[in-house]
């Protein structure tokens, strides 16, 4: 198959972008998304061009590296889908598709397609971690938990902080990304310890980076290849109004 790619092209941070056409030429459709940039770049490179720069590490879908927004969509038109687990033969012969990197504030343009995400670690120092005792690996089954909680603790978990909810949010809201660490590990015995503490201070950093705040639109629940629920912000607010609760007593 053969594409037309209007890509963004951004030298670094402080230059401005532009829009720049390229042809993708006897594409497979067997080939991932990101095959398919690299075959563009190959060319590129041959022609002593700059290639495209983009993120991508595990190509599985598990990482959280990989993400643009390919024609208006974070992570592309198929749903609970990373873009390196997105093929070709989801497109059709002689589309055009328009690639831009994740637009938000918090989230600044480090190269192209590749942005700075490390607001979302800033806010996991802040919160995302549990206190245990050093020494020998604990027995797997020394603390209970029940089957509910540990199913609802694991799809909180499967948050693999691509941002590309920040991305498709018209508020750049960071929500969802939060409130799948704090229910992960709030949900858990492990993690009571400072369940009052990490929600307040995750959330404290989440507005620190610059997010926006939630209005319940759900376009992030929508592109989010993990499939991570709105219904984990409602725990996140009632997390959050109990910490407060829980301080003034
Ligand atoms: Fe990515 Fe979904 Fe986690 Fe947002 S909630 S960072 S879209 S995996």
């Amino acid at each position: 198959m053969n594409l037309t790619l209007r890509v963004w092209r951004q030298k670094n941070a402080s230059s401005p972008g532009q829009f720049v056409e390229y042809k993708a030429t006897n594409i497979s459709e067997h080939m991932s998304f990101l095959e398919m940039l690299d075959v563009v770049n190959e060319g590129l490179i041959k022609e002593g061009q700059e290639p495209i720069a983009f993120d991508h590490d595990c190509r599985e879908g598990i990482c959280g590296m990989c993400g643009m927004v390919i024609n208006g969509v974070a992570h592309g038109p198929l749903a609970a889908t990373t873009t390196c687990q997105l093929h070709m033969r989801h497109f059709n012969d002689g589309d055009t598709l328009t690639l831009e990197p994740w637009r938000a504030r918090s989230f600044p343009v480090i190269k192209d397609l590749v942005v700075d995400r490390s607001a979302f670690d800033r806010i996991i120092q802040a919160g995302g971690y549990i206190s245990v005792a050093t020494g020998g690996t604990p027995d797997g089954n020394s603390i209970p938990v029940p089957k509910p909680d540990a199913d609802r603790a694991m799809d909180a978990a499967a948050c693999i902080a691509c941002g590309a909810c920040v991305a498709a949010c018209k508020n750049a809201s960071a929500m969802l990304f939060v409130a799948a660490k704090v229910a992960h590990l709030n949900t858990l015995p492990q993690g009571k310890v400072e369940r009052d503490r990490r929600v307040v201070q995750m959330v404290k950093a989440m507005d620190a980076e610059g997010f926006g705040n939630c209005t319940v639109i759900g376009s992030c629940e929508a592109v989010c290849p993990k499939e991570i629920s709105l219904d984990f912000i409602s725990q996140l607010n009632r997390e959050y109004l109990r910490a407060f609760l829980r301080a003034k007593e």
